[in-house]
């Protein structure tokens, strides 16, 4: 078993290496092969953003720090199932302490102020905490198809995905994994990261977690999928009370980072929620419009999204083994539009 101290250690001088040599077998281009020094971003203006005040202070290295004692025992999720990570033992996350990312490229199809002209620098990292039988990604999210990278190597991700002009550096996933993904971001700021961190979550997550990505995460995309945990339980393989996790931690995002702001169009900060409708109103779009409004403000921005179909084992979970008709969309987005909510992408 390797100590956490040394093992941060050691990925900060194998990053050393690789910010003049090779990454590895992936070519992800450095900013110097891609001409010359870091790009001024096209993401809406002099936008600095929060983690470059944290890592100015030391503080970001503290975090990174506190999240990586977490990987112990692990609670970096409210599965908290206490698995020693460091010492290679996987969680219910089929994660120990390496990881795996399945893509690092501009993505287009998230919603628009995320996308902008050059595209969301989307980073999807393999495995999940949350497990969902209807996930569309079940390759990635439950096989965990991906290829095992080193931090340095996702530091490279994200500054390739800047001078690529992306807009953001959208984080996929990312629960399971914060202390890499904070690890790999001292990296990229050391190397000239400067657009929106995004975290593009389940929203089954820790407040303990959420307290300690405060002033590291610009913008807060988590999905608030089902507002009865009881009901929600044999869809997401066991997760216990994701409701009240999912409703503590979109709250402690919305305390940080706010209403979503935008400058000519596209995003930098702030909040906006993706809510998937489902068949038979299982994942209760009429409390979930309400709590909305009453807990964040009728101004909060957010995905009410039609898209659902049966995917990986939903077809063994009626009513999950259809899509929504036109009426029961209709039917959310009045419920939406009842409880005055008005910033729908
Ligand atoms: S992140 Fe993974 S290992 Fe850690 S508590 Fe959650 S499921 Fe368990």
């Amino acid at each position: 078993m390797i100590s956490r101290r040394k093992f941060i250690k050691a990925c900060f001088a194998a990053a050393g290496i690789a910010a003049f040599g090779s990454c590895g077998s992936r070519s992800w281009a450095s900013p110097r092969a891609e001409g010359g020094a870091a790009n001024v971003p096209e993401h809406g203006g002099a936008y600095r953003p929060r983690y470059l005040t944290l890592a100015a202070s030391g503080e970001l290295e503290r975090r990174e720090q506190e999240l990586w004692k977490k990987m112990d025992s692990c609670s970096l999720c409210p599965r908290m199932c206490g698995t020693n990570r460091m010492a290679g033992r996987k969680g219910i996350c089929s994660s120990d302490h390496t990881f795996r990312v399945a893509s690092a490229t501009p993505h287009h199809g998230e919603e628009r102020p995320l996308v902008g002209r050059n595209g969301s620098g989307t980073i999807f990292f393999s495995n999940c905490n949350l497990l969902c039988i209807f996930c569309q990604n079940w390759r990635i999210a439950h096989r965990g198809e991906g290829r095992q990278t080193s931090h340095a190597q996702l530091a490279d991700m994200m500054i390739s995905l800047q001078n690529r002009g992306c807009h953001n550096i959208n984080l996929v996933t990312p629960s399971h994994l914060s202390p890499h993904i904070v690890t790999a971001l001292r990296l990229a700021i050391d190397r000239g990261l400067n657009v929106p961190l995004l975290y593009n979550s389940s929203g089954y997550e820790t407040l303990e977690v959420m307290q300690l990505l405060d002033g590291v995460v610009d913008i807060y995309l988590p999905d608030f999928k089902f507002q009865d945990s009881e009901i929600a339980i044999p869809f997401l393989q066991g997760a216990q009370n994701y409701a009240e996790y999912a409703a503590v931690a979109i709250k402690e995002m919305h305390r940080q980072v706010g209403t979503l702001t935008q400058a000519d169009g596209i995003a930098n900060r702030g909040l906006l929620i993706r809510h998937l409708v489902l068949p038979e109103n299982l994942a209760g779009t009429d409390v979930f419009s309400r709590w909305v409004a009453s807990e964040l403000g009728a101004d909060t921005h957010l995905n009410i999204m039609s898209q659902y179909s049966p995917q990986f084992r939903a077809n063994e979970f009626p009513p999950l083994n259809r899509r929504i008709t036109q009426r029961e969309f209709e039917q959310a987005m009045r419920w939406a539009r009842q409880a005055g909510l008005r910033n729908f992408h």
